[in-house]
């Protein structure tokens, strides 16, 4: 055991960055990412980064809260050799059950710390099982019509050919919207989103829709609310559209209900809803059961979802990636790390997650 990896500072300060276009899904409307960064100092200087992007419907977590969690997180998280980073995480989830937002944070920036003073990536540190550029979806929220064929045709402009449509607000007007973007755009490939706002029956009246107007609908994302797996397996069926499992799994038991009642095809993976570690083991005991694996995130900067990439990179088994947010800021806060061309996220070389950002003046530090 090295000395020089012990946990010797943690700091936390909050980053706003204005989303370019209104992200408005059935459950909400969000005008910008307010996130907070996280960063990790070890005893040999080695710093890692990572954030915290608030999961409200876990704990009511919002920024403030996630904030004075993370605090406690770190003080207890002070001392302690960063490769025992299983044991501060079994830690982190006892203390903070939660609150996954905020132990994400602060378990991503301990590993991009680690992954730094090993001099390694974190995906080759994770296996590098699946080491490759890779194609992410394009979120289209809810929006008027006009609003929804333009911003798919400026997608589409930049190479994006699977479009994740938020739906879920008003079943007519949803098929309305997949209509007008398949007459526009008939190459392209949707993935329809409800974030639990249909019923059953509005969403066979959805499908059929968007089956009649002729639209290639390959995904249907968490259709109904979270607790009714009988309605996500009869959908299954009763649809033919392969149902994909996200507000319905934030845990090991959520994966087993779901095999249980044959409750979807694939789950969709966050490491904001459960925090890293435990986004870590429902992802191998989903896919060692036969689930197939979606990995997305909340409205997340490149630090985030660097981490979400390092796992599809570092993890493999990962068939449809949702890494699509920091497309949808106006800025980006955060230097190095992967980049995007178009549609395809590239892989990164330097160790940990080689991002750097600024650190705000706002900022908590607990040493
Ligand atoms: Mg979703």
């Amino acid at each position: 055991m090295s000395a020089q990896d012990i946990i010797t500072k943690v700091e936390v300060w909050p980053v706003d960055v204005p989303i370019t276009d209104p992200f408005t899904v059935a459950t909400g409307r969000l005008v910008a990412a307010q996130n907070l960064f996280v960063r990790v100092t070890l005893k040999d200087g080695s710093r890692g980064y990572g954030e915290i992007a608030p999961f409200p419907e876990v704990g009511g977590e919002d920024r403030d809260t996630c904030r004075q969690i993370a605090a406690q997180l770190a003080k207890a998280a002070l001392g302690q050799p960063a490769s025992q980073y299983r044991k501060i995480a079994r830690l982190f989830h006892d203390m903070a059950v939660s609150h996954p937002a905020s132990r994400c944070g602060l378990e991503t920036a301990l590993l991009d710390a680690l992954c730094r003073h090993n001099g390694v990536t974190l995906w080759s540190f994770w296996g590098g099982a699946d080491v490759r550029e890779r194609e992410s979806d394009i979120t289209i929220p809810i929006a008027d019509l006009e609003r929804t064929v333009a911003l798919a045709r400026e997608w589409y402009g930049r190479g994006f050919r699977l479009f994740k449509t938020k739906v879920g607000a008003d079943v007519e007007q949803d098929i309305r919207r997949l209509e007008a973007v398949h007459r526009a755009l008939p190459d392209v490939a949707f993935i329809a989103d409800a974030n639990q706002g249909f019923t059953r029956a509005d969403c066979l009246a959805f499908v059929n829709g968007v089956k009649r107007v002729g639209g290639r609908l390959v995904l249907l994302e968490q259709p109904v609310v979270r607790e009714d797996l009988d309605g996500l397996a009869a959908l299954r069926h009763l649809t033919g559209v392969p149902v994909v499992a996200d507000e319905s799994v934030r845990s090991i038991l959520d994966v087993r209900n779901v095999l249980e009642r044959q409750a979807a095809d694939y789950i969709n993976i966050k490491i904001m809803k459960s925090g890293l570690l435990d986004a870590m083991d429902i992802a191998a005991y989903a896919r060692a059961y036969g689930l197939r694996l979606m990995i997305g995130g909340m409205v997340e900067t490149r630090i985030a979802m660097g981490c979400s990439f390092g796992l599809a990179l570092g993890l493999g088994g990962f068939d449809v990636l949702d890494l699509d947010t920091p497309l949808l800021l106006a800025a980006d806060p955060v230097k190095g790390g992967y980049r995007y061309e178009g549609p395809r996220l590239l892989p990164w070389t330097g160790p940990g997650l080689a991002v750097e950002a600024h650190v705000a003046d706002a900022v908590t530090t607990i040493e």
